[in-house]
């Protein structure tokens, strides 16, 4: 099955990331908390021998097999990206945030933690009851030398003001998957504590100010796409959470793969979204795939 980038390519209709942009500072070497980037809303990030992972992606399958085939995880990719993993969390049950995290649990053996929709995704794919962590959120789940958190939000809209694939998941998905069958179900920031770190992964462009109260932290994961219908976005984000550092993540197509230059996806603003963050006084950094960023308290 031939991939529908090599027509988008050359169609002109997308922009490249333009790779200036990138950071590209080697990991300072008293990093306490190391976050690698993995495209879309993935992230490992690392303290010591604990790592965690979340919203995992690297299948990457192409235009046409994600519109009208079934997903199926690439097993041989998830491996070579992602050789550990103690804890594997998700966002929400959409196909480029859960659909790579069961085959990551089944061969790291990794606990799987999400809610109800996404253990049910795992569920189909086999993962044993052992390995799931269901949450409602709202609760602190030890994890290593840490914890982390599910904080309830919503899904951002995109396209259009619409939110694509509501709903929720309320048994055992098909597997494998088409990706109608993944619907996003309930919605979490996750905010985590990790080596004297904490950092929180908004992976859908909404958040909630009363969700989030008392809550701060060092490095904000913040997704890109869907900036522009949630008014204030950012300045929200950054007011509510006072983050050292912002990491813009979700602004790549995903349907190419991880190995390539990444393309933007339509009507993502990657330089004005580092500007945003930049006028708040806010450090950004902009990772490249597989790209890794050291934070030191
Ligand atoms: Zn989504």
């Amino acid at each position: 099955m031939r991939r529908l980038y090599p027509f988008i390519e050359r169609s002109g209709l997308l922009d490249r990331m333009d790779p200036a942009l990138y950071h590209r500072e080697p990991v300072r070497a008293d990093a306490d908390v190391r976050i690698r980037y993995l495209g879309t809303a993935g992230f490992v990030v690392s303290v010591r021998d604990h790592t965690i992972v979340l919203d995992p992606y690297v299948s990457r399958p192409g235009g046409r097999q994600t519109l009208f085939r079934h997903l199926i995880p690439d097993s041989d990719r998830i491996r070579r990206y992602l050789p550990a993993a103690d804890d594997v969390l998700i966002g929400h049950a959409h196909h480029d945030h859960v659909l790579d995290a069961p085959e990551l649990c089944r061969q790291t053996g990794a606990r799987f933690i999400g809610s109800r929709d996404a253990c049910n995704v795992a569920r189909a794919a086999g993962l044993p009851e052992s390995q799931l962590v269901e949450t409602a959120g709202r609760e602190d789940i030890p994890s290593g030398p840490g914890m982390v958190r599910g904080i309830p939000s919503a899904h951002g809209r995109v396209y259009f003001n619409r939110v694509a694939l509501a709903g929720n998941i309320e048994k055992p998905p098909p597997w494998p998957p088409k990706v109608g069958d993944l619907r996003h179900g309930l919605v979490f920031n996750w905010y985590l504590e990790l080596g004297g770190v904490r950092v929180v992964h908004i992976d859908s462009a909404e958040l909630f100010e009363h969700e989030l109260s008392g809550v701060e932290c060092d490095v904000l994961c913040l997704c890109a796409i869907g900036r522009a219908y949630r008014p204030g976005y950012t300045e929200d984000a950054i007011r509510i959470l006072k983050p050292k550092v912002v990491l813009p993540c979700h602004w790549d197509l995903f349907t190419t793969p991880i190995e390539d230059e990444p393309f933007l996806l339509p009507g993502v603003d990657v330089p004005g979204f580092v500007d945003e963050i930049r006028a708040t006084g806010t450090e950004s950094v902009v990772l490249p795939f597989l790209g890794e960023y050291g934070y030191a308290r």
